[in-house]
């Protein structure tokens, strides 16, 4: 039902993001991708979507402008590129506050502002972050993402009420714990914060919250995001869509 659709999706490259390019292709879009990795995986999946790839980095405005340069007209935006850090407030690495909510927050702004043109132009459009549970509650030690995923839930609903009227909705889908890099790789850094071993990271904290006792799989998060793209989801804006095992719940 994507035919003729063309979406962007941020940090397609690896985890969630992949999963919902995937998942929009399935449904006939036209997937653009974005994200780091080496070479020749870029080039596999490139093929296995038959898909663009534009390189930039979503730190800085120019990395944002030339992303949407390199990309054309997009009637799908997925905001997902995002990195974690962990460490507590007073130790928090200044260079690690500014990256991450230049990629997380910031990088959302300057995509929206500059695909919203053509969106309101074709009456049609769909928005979609990929936010975190981290956008409705907070843990320790990750005072810049969750600050930043706060911020995307804010401007999410910013712009949903600015663009109703225009056939284009902008929702975010929170998940909890994804296996993938990026829950992966905080895992030492939250031991030492918290001074646990893996598993105990693994099932008292990360696990500890989903009342399901199960990871989100990234295709789960796939799905999502096609519903919030059929016509049936177009009264579905300003939400923030958990999908986080009964995390935030409680
Ligand atoms: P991941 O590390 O597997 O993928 C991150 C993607 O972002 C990769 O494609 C990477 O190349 C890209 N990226 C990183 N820095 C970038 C930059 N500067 N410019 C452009 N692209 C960049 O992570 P993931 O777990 O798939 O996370 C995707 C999104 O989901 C993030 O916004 C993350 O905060 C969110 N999320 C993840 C989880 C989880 O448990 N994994 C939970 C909630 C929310």
């Amino acid at each position: 039902f994507l035919n003729g659709k063309r979406a962007l999706v941020t940090g397609s490259t690896s985890g969630i993001g992949l999963a919902i390019a995937r998942a929009l292709r399935a449904e006939g879009a036209e997937v653009v991708l974005n994200g780091f990795g080496d070479e020749g995986a870029i080039a596999a999946l490139k093929d296995e979507l038959g898909a663009q790839h534009v390189d930039a980095d979503l730190t800085t405005a120019a990395g944002c402008q030339a992303l949407m340069d390199g990309a054309g007209p997009v009637d799908i935006l997925v905001n997902n590129a995002g990195m974690q850090f962990v460490a507590p407030v007073e130790e928090f690495p200044v260079d690690r506050w500014d990256g991450i909510m230049a990629l997380n927050l910031t990088a959302a702004f300057h995509t929206i502002r500059l695909a919203v043109p053509h969106m309101k132009q074709a009456g049609w459009g769909r928005i979609i972050n990929t936010a975190s549970a981290h956008s409705k509650v907070a843990s320790p030690f990750k005072a810049a993402y969750n600050a930043a995923k706060h911020g995307l839930d804010g401007l999410t609903k910013t712009v949903a009420l600015e663009l109703a009227p225009y056939g284009i909705t902008a929702n975010c889908v929170s998940p909890g714990y994804v296996w993938t890099p990026l829950v992966e790789n905080q895992i030492p850094d939250t031991m030492e914060a918290r001074g646990l071993s893996r598993d105990q990271v693994i099932n008292d904290v990360l696990l500890a919250k989903q009342a399901t006792k199960k990871f989100v799989q990234p295709e789960e998060i796939g799905a999502v995001a096609v519903f919030l793209c059929r016509d049936e989801a177009q009264n579905v804006t300003g939400a923030n869509w958990s999908v986080d095992g009964g995390w935030t719940a409680e």
